[in-house]
């Protein structure tokens, strides 16, 4: 059973902004997704304020190698968008593989930012794509690093009057970009590993390396002594093999040893030994 809550339908940012500030127990919800289930479970708020209905907090536009990325927008609009596809396949494969078709037609990217979870499987994604997002309360506005943003599993330094406005992502055309996740089912799981990368090469040498680690640490990360080792070396395996054994070390030294481990990091070597080999 659901807890006894007012239900507010905002139809313009500056309403949401103006409940925000004005009400008590106020939380905001876009597709209900993660939110509900936490209330079912006994999360309680006096007042739920819909934001899916305003229009600016939707739309997906590029402007000068920025893609910005309405906080309401789906899912299943991420994965099939002409603009995301062409910018960022990473983010649109990823989007593409959340939950179930129902899951993604409902679930936001803004949800799945502020829900935090270690295995969300847009974050990845926007982390090498350096995302930035706007944070809107009455009266000011603040812009802030995704990677920044995620302080603990499943908890943000969002504060209860903000609302989470366009997440704003550079564009990486002409890198070859990628998603790749393990989990226990294609549909109606979630990943238990997930890597996000995007690298350019000239001659078989590294460029630029973008690489993210999902599910493995408490929040996923930029691998960024491995981007840091590879860039400007030749693509050959034992400057392969050393950055796969920092990755995994690194996570380690994150998280301490668990038990999943055991099946983890083999996997995990494989994985980035295909991306990082131009497989
Ligand atoms: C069966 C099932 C399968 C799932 N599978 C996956 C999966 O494979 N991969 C994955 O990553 N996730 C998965 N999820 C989790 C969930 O669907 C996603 O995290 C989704 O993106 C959440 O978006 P939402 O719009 O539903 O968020 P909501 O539930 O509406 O909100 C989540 C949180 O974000 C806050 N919020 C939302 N929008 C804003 C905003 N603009 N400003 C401020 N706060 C905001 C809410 O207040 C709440 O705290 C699954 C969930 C279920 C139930």
């Amino acid at each position: 059973m659901l807890p006894d809550f007012a239900s507010i339908i905002a139809e313009t940012k500056e309403e949401a902004l103006s409940c925000l500030s004005s009400l008590e127990r106020a939380k905001v919800i876009a597709g209900g997704t993660d939110l509900m289930v936490k209330m079912r479970s006994g999360e309680r708020y006096d007042h739920i304020i819909d934001i899916t209905n305003i229009r600016e907090l939707d739309g997906i536009a590029v402007k000068d190698g920025v893609v910005v990325i309405g906080p309401v927008a789906t899912h299943a609009r991420l994965g099939s968008d002409a603009a995301i596809r062409e910018n960022a396949p990473g983010l649109a494969l990823a989007c593409s593989l959340v939950g179930s078709p129902q899951i993604r037609n409902m679930g936001t990217i803004g949800g799945n930012i502020v829900n935090a979870s270690p295995a969300a499987d847009s974050i990845p994604p926007m982390l090498i794509h350096d995302a930035m997002l706007t944070l809107e309360s009455k009266g000011s506005s603040r812009k802030v690093r995704l990677e920044d943003i995620i302080v603990a599993p499943y908890k943000t330094s969002i504060n209860t009057r903000e609302l989470l406005g366009p997440v704003e992502i550079t564009s990486l055309k002409g890198y070859r970009e990628g998603y790749f996740r393990v989990a226990k089912r294609a549909t109606w799981a979630i990943s238990r590993l997930s890597v996000a990368w995007a690298i350019s090469e000239e001659e078989g040498t590294f460029k630029d390396v973008k690489l993210a680690i999902g599910s493995c640490t408490p929040m996923p990360f930029r691998a960024v002594k491995v981007e840091g080792l590879l860039r400007g070396e030749k693509r050959q395996p034992g400057i392969i093999a050393e950055a796969v054994r920092i990755a995994l070390e690194e996570i380690k030294l994150i998280s301490g040893i668990r038990p999943s481990f055991a099946y983890k990091l083999p996997v995990l070597r494989g994985i980035l030994e295909n991306v990082l080999g131009g497989e």
